[in-house]
């Protein structure tokens, strides 16, 4: 076994001027107690009387801060690269590190913090993040639970309507004690109980073509739980437009649809459906029903995709639609190519303001 161990330079007096050295070890705490038979004196440099690192120094292993690993009992493999790390005084490295996670945010993250793909950086990111939830009902419920549960810095909720006894089955933010109450007021209640570190901004209003671009404008990514036709055509045409990506999710009786939409990046809803179906013509929840679960997992789905997004990992449903049917428990992946004719997205958009959609629905319904 070999682990390749770089060394800093103060300790590089200890290792014969070199600031590479290779070594053995189960675990971190083996590999300083080899060091120590190498290079003798290294051991008090690098850890207290009892043992443990000292506070001024981090090790890491391939990039990874053991401290969001298992500490000194990080487990070493054959081909490790081991960073030792010293705070330098008045060094460029102390002043990256202004923004550190204290002791209560390491415990309460800590599941994801674990997380290679999320470690001490990738929460960072997570509490500078800004997101906004168009809709705080059954998909909005969910997904705001696990964005604030994960330390999204800013949550924006938007919805005008009051808890009703009916909501409750599905939008699981909300309790038999809030029904009559404003829903955003009941969803922020929630979250700041879950998570007292978050920023909860609170929009007691239906997005309209007046006011969409100026709320949108201060998120990173938006997330679209709506629940009708025109403020869906509303929020994808005004993210087009301001150039913000959104998460998409729809669901009807046992079936949920979900994309990922990224400006310029991929397809938007409108290269898949270029205009909204007539009133009636698709049933709502309110007329076909909705499993409670159902929305749940499309929820989820999207505060998964967002996650992703801010941490800048993995594969997002970008040109995917997720295609879900709970009574098969079947899940689907279609792809979906931008529409060069799109009327808002492509090489010639005909959309170049935003229309107010509910008007021209209900126009047409006349
Ligand atoms: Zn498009």
């Amino acid at each position: 076994m070999s682990i390749k161990i770089r060394v800093p330079t103060p300790l590089q007096v200890l290792t014969k001027n070199q600031s590479e050295i290779e070594s053995a070890g189960e675990d971190i705490k083996g590999l300083i107690d080899n060091l120590e038979t190498q290079y003798p004196g290294i051991k008090q440099r690098l850890c207290d009387e009892s043992g443990k690192i000292r506070r001024f120094i981090n090790f890491f292993v391939n990039e990874q801060d053991i401290r969001f690993l298992q500490g000194d009992r990080t487990k070493l493999n054959d081909g490790d690269i081991v960073s030792i790390i010293p705070a330098i005084a008045g060094g460029e490295h102390q002043n990256k590190r202004v923004k550190e996670l204290t002791d209560s945010q390491i415990e309460r993250y800590s599941r994801q913090i674990i997380l290679p793909e999320v470690g001490g950086a990738g929460q960072l990111k997570l509490l500078s993040a800004k997101v906004l939830i168009i809709g705080c009902g059954g998909l909005g419920s969910p997904c705001a639970y696990y964005l604030a549960s994960a330390g999204i810095g800013k949550i924006g909720l938007v919805d005008g309507d009051k808890v009703e006894l009916n909501n409750l089955q599905r939008q699981i933010i909300h309790f038999t004690k809030d029904v009559g109450k404003l829903k955003v007021e009941s969803a922020k209640e929630k979250l700041k109980a879950i998570n007292p570190d978050i920023d909860v901004v609170t929009y007691p209003l239906r997005v309209n073509s007046q006011n969409i671009l100026d709320i949108i404008k201060d998120y990173d990514i938006v997330v679209d739980g709506s629940d009708n036709f025109p403020t869906r055509y509303l929020v994808n045409d005004a993210c087009i437009m301001a150039k913000k990506p959104f998460s998409h999710a729809g669901i009807l009786r046992f079936e949920g649809q979900a994309i990922t939409i990224i400006p310029n990046e991929g397809p938007c809803y409108r290269c898949l459906f270029p205009d909204p179906p007539p009133p009636g013509m698709v049933p709502s929840c309110s007329q076909a029903g909705i499993l409670g679960g159902v929305a749940g997992i499309l929820g989820e789905i999207q505060a998964t995709e967002v996650l992703k997004f801010i941490l800048g990992k993995g594969e997002l449903l970008l040109g995917k639609l997720l295609v879900f049917n709970a009574l098969k428990m079947d899940f689907r992946k279609l792809n979906i190519q931008r529409n060069p004719g799109c009327p808002i997205c492509g090489n010639k958009p005909t959309i170049t303001e935003l229309i107010d959609y509910e008007l021209f629905c209900s126009a047409r319904k006349e």
